[in-house]
């Protein structure tokens, strides 16, 4: 695990000393169960060390603030071959590094089945953290990153489509998610008034935004960048291009709204706007081209 300039001590001792510019620390945790949130049998060590990372990564960058440290937690059971446990570290440490942060510590302990616990640090450079509640009417929203296309490759993985040049694309973003980190500490610089990182699905995450800030956002699904999804659609029977857009979770794409005159590089694409709620504690404070959603609106915890 290397370490950079912003690690004062690395792995070897007890703990170890991050520096932290800023004075103060955003941390975020997040867990990666085996059979619940990957298979080994799909995702390779690699795989699961890139998604594992992304995860918290993307928390940090949410809150616009720049990566600093990841320490990490695994749980594993004796039959885990070592080479899928070096693939592991060698995917944290790969993804850590697109992010600019360093793996500095860990601990491992036998388990039934891998179980694995990141925790992030960021810093903010000075800047107010961006959060959930600060989105007004008027402002736009705007989404860095993809969307739908870690839906679109699992449901290529479950539909065992030919692998060919779009699925393998798709099922790729899947399984090692690359969120745009850079564009959160960049949005935060921006203006952003609220963001979030789409882990649930954009329904369901600009939800907890609306909620959070009191307001209503609309989506012009005309705005959504669609890409490949249509091709892929019409490779799962069943599939929607659009709903895999507003409801498929993973990508951690960043959500930010954005006051209406901020000037956004072509990193951020506007896809809606906000709106003045009378009463934003309802399913409908996510409307979806002026209307109610009538579709799956993301994933839910313990549904
Ligand atoms: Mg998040």
């Amino acid at each position: 695990m290397p370490a950079g300039p912003g690690t004062r001590l690395g792995i070897g001792d007890d703990a170890a000393v991050v520096a932290a510019p800023d004075g103060n620390v955003v941390a975020a945790v997040d867990m990666l169960l085996e059979g619940r949130h990957f298979l080994r049998d799909w995702s390779s060590g690699v795989d699961v060390g890139v998604k594992a990372a992304a995860r918290s990564l993307a928390d940090i960058a949410a809150m616009g603030a720049t990566p600093t440290a990841l320490l990490v937690a695994l749980a594993a059971p004796p039959s885990l071959p070592a080479a899928w446990a070096l693939d592991l570290a060698s995917g944290l440490a790969s993804e850590a590094a697109r992010a600019g942060a360093d793996v500095v510590g860990g601990d491992t302990a036998q388990g039934d089945s891998v179980v694995i616990s990141v925790t992030a640090l960021g810093d903010l450079g000075g800047r107010a953290a961006v959060t959930r509640s600060g989105a007004h009417a008027g402002d736009v929203v705007a989404v860095a990153g993809v969307l739908g296309h870690s839906a679109a490759g699992l449901a290529l993985l479950s539909a065992d489509v030919p692998k060919d040049e779009l699925a393998s694309a798709l099922i790729q973003a899947h399984l090692r998610p690359q969120p745009p980190y850079s564009a959160g500490p960049a949005a935060a610089e921006l203006g952003a008034t609220a963001m979030i990182d789409v882990s649930d699905g954009l329904l369901a995450d600009l939800g907890h935004i609306a909620w959070a800030s009191g307001v209503v956002i609309d989506v012009d699904t005309s705005a959504l960048d669609l890409g490949s999804l249509p091709d892929a659609a019409r490779l799962v029977p069943g599939a929607d291009p659009v709903t895999w857009a507003l409801t498929g979770g993973e990508d951690h794409a960043l959500v930010a709204a954005f006051p209406a005159d901020a000037a956004l590089p072509a990193t951020w694409r506007i896809i809606g706007r906000v709106l003045p709620a009378s009463d934003p504690h309802t399913r409908e404070a996510v409307l979806v081209d002026g209307r109610p959603w009538a579709g799956p609106a993301g994933w839910e915890h313990f549904r």
